[in-house]
């Protein structure tokens, strides 16, 4: 009775191809299984007022930790996308990040979030149905997104953002810079926060251009109002550079990296004590 493949139907074989796919399926069900276990963390990088210095946030980043070698979230990330893990993956960050963020409030969370993500139907509902169990406050959340989704669903991706904005949550553009995002994107999608991306503030350090464009960029978005945020900030040299051009947010390496919860709470004790 069950249907075979038609005769006509020739499968072309490549040996390449087949273990390609082979590694990737086994990555996939070993992804599966690291969620069930709970094997995918957050750690969380500090956020500092380019003018005082202090910390007053933090942005919660992904970890697999793998006992096969560690994998980063650039690799994971999109592999979640594509075997449909994303969603969940994506939630089991917000709470964890939230959770966790209890033990240094009031500070600011910022979690990212995919395109994928933000396009599903039910994505507003779920990050509010999160913050309602949790007991946490919509204004202290920032959601961190790329252009791509402007790319991809512009329509659905405004319904989310619109629906969550009005909530109290707020909306950071990622990665300012590296693609194809421009000014206008700031506005036509409410943004409140531009990051500009590392690739950019590394940039600095090649000589004048790199300076200008970035400065320019600042402008542009401080004349819209919209306050910035540096990432990958590694020099003292590139922090006094970015706070004259306006950055008002300072991320990095010089300010502090990625830590997980009970380090976080030692290095901000240990901060605002010196
Ligand atoms: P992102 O959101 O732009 O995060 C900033 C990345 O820059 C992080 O890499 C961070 O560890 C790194 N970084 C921060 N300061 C410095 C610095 O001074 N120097 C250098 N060289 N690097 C610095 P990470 O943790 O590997 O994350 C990579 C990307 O993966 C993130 O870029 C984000 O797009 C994505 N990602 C991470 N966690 C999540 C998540 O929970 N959900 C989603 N959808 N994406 C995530
Ligand atoms: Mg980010
Ligand atoms: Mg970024
Ligand atoms: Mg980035």
């Amino acid at each position: 009775e069950a249907k075979e493949t038609g005769r006509g139907c020739a499968i072309i074989y490549h040996p390449d191809l087949d273990r390609q796919r082979e590694k990737i399926a086994a990555l996939e069900s070993e992804l599966r299984r690291a969620l069930q276990k709970d094997e995918i963390q957050p750690v969380f990088q500090p956020l500092a007022s380019a003018a005082s210095g202090d910390i007053t946030g933090v942005e919660a980043l992904a970890r697999w930790r793998r006992a096969e070698g560690a994998i980063g979230p650039d690799a994971f990330i999109p592999l979640a996308e594509k075997c449909g893990l994303i969603d969940i993956l994506g939630l089991q960050m917000l709470r964890k990040s939230i959770v966790a963020s209890k033990a240094w409030a009031p500070l600011s969370l910022s979690v990212n979030v995919s395109p994928i993500q933000l396009c599903n139907l039910n994505f507003a509902g779920d990050v509010l149905a999160v913050l309602e169990e949790e007991g946490f406050d919509p204004s202290r959340l920032t959601l961190e997104i790329t252009e791509a989704v402007l790319m991809s669903n512009p329509e659905q991706a405004r319904r989310s953002i619109t629906a969550l904005k009005s909530a109290g949550i707020r909306f950071a553009l990622d990665d300012f810079g590296a693609g194809y995002a421009s000014i206008g994107t700031l506005r036509e999608f409410g943004f409140d926060r531009m990051k500009i991306d590392r690739s950019l503030v590394q940039a600095m350090d090649d000589g004048s251009t790199g300076r200008n464009v970035l400065t320019a960029t600042i402008s542009l978005a401080m004349a819209l109002g919209i306050p910035v945020t540096a990432e990958g900030i590694e020099s003292a040299d590139q922090a006094d550079a970015l706070r004259v051009a306006g950055c008002d947010q300072l991320q990095g390496y010089l300010v502090g990296r990625p830590m997980g919860r009970d380090e976080l709470v030692s290095w901000l004790a240990s901060s605002i004590a010196a």
